[in-house]
């Protein structure tokens, strides 16, 4: 019998690999990117361990390439749904009951496979099949999803030794429980490794959940599903249901064992969920824990003092990175007219030195966005500004979906503040820059803060140094994750704890004690060593004769 107390120290983050020419890293990938793109995978459903084949069937495509199709998957229609409830149900007193250090070996021998035996096929799957580019490929799939499971191990020691206190006649302990029920995991296109930490992290606390992928994902999220399985998960311990969201969410809070969801994805779909818990209230067993991570209009504010060059890097880079279609993504900016000449031309050269085009030629900075819908809705804004007597285009502007889904990166300038492009998410790579007069830095900041009802991520760039820290308090509630001379994108599992706000979600900060506790349930125990066998207080006794 084990009865070790395993002590996990803090990890390190996973090292980014260079993929220069002709490194073993770059050879492997490419020769992976070619597999790929030469087969069609056929999805299954993954439920109670095994593979099932509805044949009611969609495709999966290149959004790069979209006639390209990488794979075809299998819907789950509502008996599928149901034996995906009931596997997850049934697997939970066995995985639950699993001492936690076993539970914790096989999130960590995942992050082993993800990152040695499956490194190239976890990334050509994330960039075929999402159009990431190496590097956003690598920071994504690879790191991050290996960095949220060594993490989650960390902090999941540091809550189960987390103790109350006993004294001399009681021991007091705490139990950790799993959720009564299983977690509702519905997770977005844009990073593999939200797909699996939304899944592991309730797993790692002892849950069991029914998964619903993104549609636009489905290539590396199965990819997970079947790496989570080699490293031991048990069957029905996640299961895997591609398919319809409208269908699948339905039926799933239908069932009265729903103990939580796991949500990342547009305000939309988690106000629907959220609803719909709501009138189902009272036919649960217990009130589910509802954590949700949902959209962002991120600020990057600039001072009069900042370093133009700065400004304009961080600008590019954090709102058209990955396309722009981060939730973390800048997509205003506010920038004194003292430096808005100066800001223009630098972020002009930029971005004529950027290249857009197919994932597998390693000199393109920017990919395609996801798919036909996106790229509509990002049309029709660069549209509006286009025929808007308040906005001009920068540079971008243009779009073309006939080989991929393909939007240039576009700067918007208004002098609107509540222009359409300065409010609203659009989830593609479009930045609308506000000039302010320098001398209403106060008044810029309130529309800052009060213009969008999101609360995700913002920067603010300034040498200036107490009119920063002045910023950083005036805009506390503007962000759950603020940057000062940094862009607002990028945020590292330790390091820089994600989530934001108001309309930006629960705030429970993925990848940190935060998140895990909002996936057990404590029970406290206490033992009393002596009980007394008096019902009556010292003061209600009479006092002897003798004293
Ligand atoms: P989405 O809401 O369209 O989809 C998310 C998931 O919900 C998908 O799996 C989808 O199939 C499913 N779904 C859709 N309708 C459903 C329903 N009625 N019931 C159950 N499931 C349903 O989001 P998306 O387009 O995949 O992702 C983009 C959004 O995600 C953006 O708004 C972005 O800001 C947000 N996001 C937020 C964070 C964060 O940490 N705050 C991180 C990444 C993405």
């Amino acid at each position: 019998m084990n009865n070790s107390l395993h002590n996990f120290p803090i990890p390190s983050n996973e090292p980014i690999l260079d993929y220069l020419e002709g490194s073993q890293e770059r050879v492997e990938l490419e020769k992976e990117l070619k597999r790929q793109s030469e087969i069609v995978v056929e999805i299954p459903l993954v439920i109670g361990g095994k593979e099932i084949f509805t044949n009611d069937t969609g495709k999966v495509v290149m959004p790069h390439n979209h006639k390209h199709i990488l794979a075809n998957y299998h819907k789950a229609g509502e008996r599928e749904i149901k034996m995906a409830i009931d596997a997850a149900v049934d697997s939970h007193k066995i995985w639950s009951d699993l001492n936690w250090t076993t539970r914790a070996s096989i999130m960590l021998k995942i992050a082993e496979l993800l990152t040695v035996k499956y490194r190239a096929l976890i990334n050509a799957a994330t960039m075929l099949g999402q159009s990431k580019n190496i590097y956003q490929s690598e920071i994504d799939a690879v790191c991050e999803t290996a960095d949220f499971l060594r993490f989650n191990v960390y902090f999941a020691s540091e809550i189960y030794k987390t103790q109350p206190i006993s004294s001399f006649n009681q021991l007091n302990r705490m139990e950790y429980r799993a959720l009564e029920g299983f977690v509702f995991s519905v997770s977005p296109f844009n990073f593999t490794s939200i797909a699996s930490n939304l899944n592991l992290s309730p797993v790692m606390m002892g849950n069991t959940t029914v998964w619903k992928p993104a549609t636009t994902a489905l290539l590396s999220n199965y990819y997970l599903m079947k790496i989570f399985l080699e490293a031991g998960v048990p069957p029905g311990v996640v299961n895997f249901i591609p398919g319809s969201g409208a269908l699948i969410g339905k039926e799933v809070l239908k069932s009265p064992h729903l103990a939580g969801i796991h949500f990342t994805g547009s305000n939309a779909t988690f106000n629907s969920l959220w609803r719909q818990v709501g009138e189902k209230l009272t036919t649960y067993r217990s009130y589910p824990r509802v954590v949700g991570e949902t959209g962002g209009k991120d600020f990057i504010f600039v001072h009069p003092s900042a370093n133009v060059t700065e400004v304009a890097v961080a600008a590019y880079s954090g709102a058209f990175e990955y396309q722009g279609q981060k939730c973390s993504a800048a997509s205003r900016a506010y920038i004194p007219r003292s430096l808005w000449e100066e800001f223009k031309k630098e972020i002009i050269k930029i971005s004529e030195s950027t290249k857009m085009g197919d994932v597998s030629e390693s000199d393109n900075f920017v990919n395609a966005v996801i798919d036909k819908a996106s790229f509509d809705n990002i049309a029709s804004y660069i549209k509006k500004a286009q025929s808007s007597n308040e906005a001009e285009i920068i540079f971008g502007g243009e779009y073309d979906d006939s080989k991929g889904f393909f939007v240039k990166p576009t700067l918007i300038h208004t002098t609107n503040p509540h222009f359409s492009t300065m409010e609203e998410e659009i989830f593609g790579p479009v930045l609308t820059a506000y000039v302010y007069e320098d001398d209403q830095i106060e008044q810029t900041l309130d529309l800052c803060d009060t213009t969008s009802p999101y609360g995700l991520t913002g920067a603010v760039f300034g040498q200036d140094r107490v009119a920063v820290a002045g910023i950083c308090n005036r805009l506390r509630y503007a962000a759950g994750n603020f940057y000062i001379n940094d862009k607002p994108t990028g945020a590292v599992v330790g390091k820089q704890p994600f989530g934001g706000s108001r309309g930006s979600g629960t705030n429970d900060k993925a990848g940190g004690v935060f998140n895990l506790i909002r996936w057990v349930s404590p029970r406290t125990v206490k033992e009393t060593f002596i009980p007394p066998i008096d019902i009556r207080y010292g003061y209600m006794k009479k006092r002897s004769s003798k004293s």
